[in-house]
C-alpha cells in the first residue's frame, strides 16, 4: 500500500554470548566464531543497502540497533554493518539519534570507539542489576564490576548513556535493588530503564517455577520494586517519561518514543517488525507475516492506548481528533478518570501511578473503543 516514510529505523541482532534463564527474545547463543552471524550481517547489509536505493530511509530520524547483543557480532561484523549503515542513512542529519544496545561482556573501549566513529551517539547497556548473585540468577554472563566497566568504556565517548535494570526478579531483595538503582545514579548517566521481570512461557525459569523451584515475585513485590524505583529516580532528578523509561531533560528515547507515538517504524532483519501506515491503515508485519492490519478507528485507539503508557498522555486537542473516529472516547477518559486511572490537568489526559499498576485494564479499555 502507499504509505507515510519511515521515521524510524530498527536493526535486529539475533545472537548473544549465552542465554539468560528468563529470555523469550527471538536470539541464540553462539561463539564468537560462529558462521552464522557472517551470513546474517552479509544479509542485513544487502537489505540495508536495498531499502536505502528504493528511497526508503531518506526520512529516518532515529536509528536503533537492538538484539538479542548486537556487540556479540564483534568488531569486524559490526564495523561492516555501521559502515553500510553510514552509507544508507544520513547519520549526520540533525538531530538524529543512533543507539546501539551494548551487554558488559561484548564491550570494550575499541568496540566503543568504532561504534562511536561510525555515528553512533548513544549507547544503551544491558546492565540488569549491579548484584552478583542476581546476575548469576538471572543467567546473565556478565558481573557487576564488568558492568562497570562497560559503563566506563562507553563514557570514553558518549554521552548519552543508558542502563538497563529489572525489577521482580525472584530472589531480589528490596535492598539489593535499591542498591542497583543507586549505583547507576552515582555513574550519572542520563538515562535508566527499569523493568519488571516478567516469567515467558517456556523459558528455564517458568520451567523452575512449575517444578516449584523459583517463587515468582508476587504483585505487591512488584508495584512495591516500582515504586521504589520511581521514587530513588526522582529524587536523583529523573523524570518517569514512560510506565518503565527515566531520563535527565532531553535524553528521553526518541526511538521508543516514535513506538509510542504511531511513528512509522521499518524493522530490518529477521523478528524485526515494521510498521507501515497510511490516513486509513496501519499495518505491522513481522517475518514476512502481517500482526496487526488497523482501520482508521483502530488506528486511533491504539495511539490512545500507547500514549498512556508515557507519562504525558494525551493533549485535549489529541483527544478531540482521535474522537471524529472514536466518538467513546472522551466519555472513556472521563471513566477512566473516575477510577483513578488517569487525571486530567493541564489540558493533558495523564496516567496515574494506579493506571500504570494496573496497565492491562487502562491499555484494554481504550483499545476496546475500535
Ligand atoms: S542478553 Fe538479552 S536477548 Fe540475549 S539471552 Fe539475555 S535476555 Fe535474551
Amino acid at each position: 500500500m502507499p504509505h507515510d516514510p519511515y521515521r524510524a529505523l530498527y536493526l535486529h541482532i539475533p545472537f548473544c554470548a549465552s542465554r539468560c534463564g528468563y529470555c523469550d527474545f527471538a536470539t541464540r547463543a553462539c561463539a564468537a566464531d560462529d558462521k552464522r552471524m557472517d551470513e546474517y550481517v552479509e544479509r542485513l547489509v544487502l537489505e540495508l543497502r536495498r531499502k536505502a536505493k528504493e528511497g526508503e530511509l531518506s526520512a529516518i530520524e532515529t536509528v536503533y540497533v537492538g538484539g538479542g547483543t548486537p556487540t556479540h557480532l564483534g568488531h569486524g561484523r559490526l564495523s561492516s554493518l555501521l559502515y553500510a549503515l553510514s552509507l544508507s542513512v544520513d547519520l549526520a542529519r540533525e538531530g538524529l539519534e543512533f543507539t546501539m544496545e551494548a551487554n558488559p561482556e561484548s564491550l570494550d573501549g575499541r568496540l566503543v570507539k568504532d561504534m562511536w566513529a561510525l555515528g553512533a551517539n548513544r549507547l544503551s547497556l544491558g546492565v540488569q542489576s549491579f548484584d552478583d548473585e542476581v546476575l548469576r540468577l538471572l543467567g546473565r554472563p556478565h558481573t557487576a564490576q564488568g558492568a562497570l566497566d562497560a559503563v566506563a568504556a562507553a563514557r570514553e565517548r558518549f554521552q548519552n548513556v543508558s542502563l538497563d535494570l529489572m525489577c521482580g526478579i525472584p530472589g531480589q531483595s528490596r535492598d539489593s535493588l535499591e542498591d542497583s538503582l543507586r549505583r547507576a545514579v552515582a555513574l550519572e548517566v542520563p538515562h535508566i530503564s527499569v523493568y519488571p521481570l516478567s516469567i515467558e512461557r517456556g523459558t528455564p525459569f517458568d520451567k523452575a517455577v512449575l517444578a516449584g523451584l523459583m517463587e515468582p515475585a508476587d504483585d505487591d513485590t512488584q508495584a512495591d520494586h516500582m515504586l521504589l524505583a520511581q521514587q530513588i529516580l526522582q529524587e536523583a532528578g529523573y523524570r518517569r517519561y514512560e510506565v518503565a523509561s527515566y531520563a535527565k531533560p532531553g535524553f528521553e528515547c526518541r526511538h521508543n518514543e516514535a513506538y509510542w507515538t504511531g511513528v512509522p517504524y521499518l524493522g530490518l532483519g529477521e523478528a524485526a517488525a515494521t510498521m507501515t501506515q497510511n490516513a486509513e491503515r496501519r499495518m505491522r508485519v513481522t517475518d514476512g507475516r502481517v500482526t496487526d492490519d488497523l482501520d482508521r478507528p483502530q488506528m486511533e485507539a491504539e495511539d490512545l492506548m500507547l500514549a498512556m503508557r508515557m507519562a504525558d498522555g494525551v493533549s485535549d486537542g489529541r483527544l478531540a481528533r482521535a474522537a471524529e473516529f472514536l466518538p467513546g472516547a472522551p466519555a472513556a477518559l472521563e471513566s477512566l478518570a473516575a477510577d483513578g486511572y488517569v487525571v486530567h490537568e493541564d489540558g493533558r489526559w495523564r496516567p496515574t501511578e494506579a493506571g500504570w499498576l494496573c496497565g492491562n485494564d487502562l491499555y484494554g479499555r481504550l483499545f476496546d473503543l475500535a
